[in-house]
């Protein structure tokens, strides 16, 4: 049997699992719940159990597997294989590479799960195997993740790619990192819902607060679903959103000079409407000159990105595959 490759994607709620072979197709795929009680003390525990479950199931041996990549949701060092924080699954200075790797006998490589997500999307989807890539997932929070000269960028301590908490508004919203006014208290599902509870707010007898006081509820898609057919109000938040988005994707691609920008994550589903949107905005900020080469286009391998990246991973710290 060719070799094969486990790739991770540990979420909040979920923890996605992939046996891929070495030029990327998935084998296999299973999904278990995240166990967060105790600091999310079992999860190695029962990710490794899993995982062995399914090479019994596969027929695969440990001779036929080159490594597990894994990617966390949270600050990584990916050098030396430790998960300095992450606060969604209650891990602190976890030392994944070595704890998996004591359970498994096998590689083990790390990566935060927005860096594993622009991997897979670069390898596989989108990015087309490009050499200067920025990534952004639109989710409930805001992820990015960042290919320069082929290979990803952690920075000194972690937090390369964090275009979420960049500041985009002084003194605006609270956002969940303790800071004020980040680019994911505007262009998350979660500040996209949020300005429309203001808007309802300031305008009761709309159509928006009709609907709202109808249904109890407001969703992200409920607010591009009513500016796709021309709700005002919507269609603001809507504008809004992709001129504060655009403008900041511009600033980072003024910097880094990507050729491509990929937009994945739960709102992007919201289609042309979103890119249309966020093109006209890029190019309003950005230098002609970085905007003559990049294009922005949608994310295509959806749940699947995070654990094809962490395949990747695998290949590129153990295999010394660049783009
Ligand atoms: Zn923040």
């Amino acid at each position: 049997m060719s070799e094969s490759i486990i790739g991770v994607d540990v979420g909040g709620t979920t923890i996605k699992i992939g046996f891929l072979s070495e030029n990327g197709d998935i084998l296999a795929k299973c999904e278990i719940p995240t166990n967060k009680t105790n600091n999310g003390s079992a999860i190695l525990t029962d990710m490794w159990k899993t995982i062995s479950d399914e090479m019994y199931h596969l027929d695969i041996k440990k001779d036929d597997i080159i490594g597990i990549g894994v990617g966390v949701p949270g600050f990584v060092n990916s050098e030396k294989g430790i998960v300095d924080e992450a606060v969604n699954i209650g891990w602190k200075n976890v030392k994944i590479r070595d704890e998996l790797r004591s359970l498994s006998d096998l590689p083990v490589c790390v990566a935060n799960d927005a860096n594993t997500a622009v991997l897979g999307e670069n390898w596989l989807g989108a990015g087309n195997q490009a050499k200067n890539v920025l990534a952004i997932t639109l989710g409930t929070g805001v992820g990015g993740g960042i290919i320069v000269n082929g290979e990803l960028v952690n920075g000194e301590n972690g937090t390369a790619g964090e275009i979420g908490h960049s500041t985009v508004k002084i003194n605006g919203l609270p956002c969940n990192c303790g800071k004020k006014g980040c680019l994911e208290t505007i262009a998350s599902a979660t500040g996209i819902v949020k300005q429309a509870e203001v808007a309802i707010n300031n305008n009761p007898s709309s159509e928006l607060a009709t609907y709202y006081n109808e249904h109890g509820d407001i969703s992200a898609k409920d607010v591009f679903d009513m500016a796709k057919n021309g709700n005002k109000l919507c269609k603001e938040i809507i504008h809004y959103t992709m001129d504060i988005l655009g403008f900041s994707l511009a600033n980072i691609a003024t910097v880094l000079n990507p050729s491509k920008i990929l937009i994945g994550g739960g709102v992007s589903k919201a289609g042309d409407i979103l890119i249309e949107g966020l093109k006209d905005s890029f190019q309003n900020y950005a230098l002609p000159r970085t905007n003559d080469v990049c294009t922005i286009k949608l994310a295509e391998l959806g749940n699947d990105a995070g654990m094809t990246g962490a395949a990747f991973l695998v290949k590129q710290q153990i295999r010394h595959v660049v783009f």
